[in-house]
């Protein structure tokens, strides 16, 4: 398969070279030429399989061209070594809990794919220079990214977090693991750490000298493996009868997820409409509404996986329809949530049907909830992260201790590194450049 840049101004380029760079010379997103379409027969025997059976259809679908069947199916098994369940709530609407992986977050699904596949290229191609991965979090990804790149040889994980704004849970899931994982304590805030990441991508001297790469939803292997659990919950409710008017509520920030879901539904999967579900960083939910994009500065919620002011998969998105206002805002409605809102809906849904949601979940169980769906419909919404990893916001809430998953424990137990660096671009490229010495590992 070839993938062309939504630039247009950079050549297509195959799967190795797309998961190397991630973002096209033009600064474009990386997509497929074309998307596969799995029979009806395929997608009806699905009920009958299991989530790394799927799953290895679906990747066989897009990346079956590019790497050998054994080592594609190796991948896949050695990714979803955990269950995507999807979980009744209440009426006709359920919680699809994408949070049983290593770090408990559905980032843990593209982010062990990408690193697996990676290293797949990498040890093939017996590349002389390491290939570092950067990757700016205010907590979800850094600690999805680590893990899941996490002792593959000849790849370095540099995590760039802002010192004193992730959660103490999140902060040990990246720091305490070593090996080829460093983490970078920048003085400044997650836009500083972006801003760090986006410069070095763009810096000349830098790109000579090492081979860099992002692991964020930009990259084709960190976003697209994301389509396997939409094919797994439709499995799983075509089980119980409820798959054929099935309405699905993705709660957004980079929209890695959302588009993900909508390539699913290119490929066969009845979905029958899409939901994005904001919290107040509402430019999409703005553009389904008008028809005009406006990027704006992120402000900050507790749902702050989701504070994106200007989400990097949109162009996907519009390049998917063609620039189609009306058939985007045909197939996908917005909903958008303020920090009240989101915390009476999670003390509501826990009170009164005993399902506890996180603050991101939050958004999508409402948007479902506020979307008048009919008595044949089932509501689907995405539950993106484990409630105790927002442990402090979710306690104050609900008024009540909650548990942290053993999973979560044992990552406190380890010992925390990282190394501190200012804000300043030239501080932190000296230190890429001298810190590190870019040879091969032995
Ligand atoms: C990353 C993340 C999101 C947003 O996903 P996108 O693919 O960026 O839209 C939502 N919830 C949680 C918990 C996340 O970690």
């Amino acid at each position: 398969m070839k993938y062309y840049s939504t630039n247009k101004q950079a050549p297509s380029a195959g799967l190795e070279e797309v998961v190397i760079k991630s973002l096209a010379g033009d600064k474009g997103l990386y997509m497929p030429e074309r998307i596969p379409v799995l029979e009806k027969s395929v997608i009806r025997s699905l009920k009958d399989k299991s989530f790394q059976e799927i799953a290895g259809i679906v990747a066989q679908a897009f990346f079956g061209g590019d790497i050998e069947p054994d080592a594609l199916t190796a991948i896949v098994n050695d990714t979803l070594t955990f269950e995507t369940p999807v979980v009744h709530v209440n009426d006709n609407l359920y919680s699809l809990e994408l949070f049983h992986g290593p770090t408990l977050a559905f980032k843990d699904v593209g982010a062990r794919f990408m690193a697996r596949l990676l290293g797949c290229f990498i040890k093939k191609r017996g590349v002389d220079k390491v290939v570092n991965v950067l990757v700016a979090t205010s907590g979800d990804t850094g600690s999805a990214v680590a893990n899941g790149f996490l002792g593959i040889p000849d790849i370095r994980v540099f995590v760039l977090y802002p010192k004193g704004k992730v959660s103490p849970i999140q902060e040990c899931q990246f720091t305490t693991l070593g090996q080829n994982i460093t983490a970078l304590e920048i003085d400044g805030t997650f836009d500083d750490c972006q801003a760090l990441v986006k410069a070095a991508f763009v810096d000349k001297e830098l790109n000579q000298r090492m081979q860099l790469t992002s692991a964020n939803s930009i990259n084709v292997a960190r976003f697209l493996p994301q389509s396997f659990y939409y094919f797994n919950a439709y499995a799983q409710l075509d089980r119980i009868g409820k798959a054929d008017e099935c309405v699905v509520c993705v709660p957004s920030g980079n929209f890695g997820n959302l588009t993900a879901g909508l390539f699913a539904h290119r490929m066969g999967l009845p979905v029958k409409h899409f939901i994005a579900a904001n919290n107040r960083n509402d430019v999409f939910c703005d553009y389904l509404n008008t028809g005009i994009y406006t990027p704006r500065p992120s402000i900050a919620t507790i749902a702050n996986a989701m504070d994106v002011g200007n989400p990097s998969n949109f162009a996907r998105i519009l390049d998917m329809f063609r620039d189609d206002y009306q058939a985007i805002s045909q197939l996908i409605s917005g909903y958008r949530y303020t920090d009240e809102e989101i915390a009476s809906t999670i003390r509501e849904v826990y009170y009164a049907h005993h399902y506890l949601l996180d603050p991101h979940g939050a958004c999508g169980y409402q948007a479902l909830a506020k979307s008048h769906l009919k008595p044949n419909e089932t509501g689907l919404f995405l539950e993106t992260a484990h409630p105790a990893k927002f442990k402090e916001t979710v306690e104050k809430i609900i008024n009540k201790d909650i548990e942290i998953p053993a999973k979560l424990q044992a990552f406190m137990k380890g010992e925390k590194h990282s190394i501190a660096l200012g804000k300043d671009f030239e501080g932190f490229k000296e230190f890429m450049i001298q810190g590190f010495d870019n040879s091969k590992i032995q």
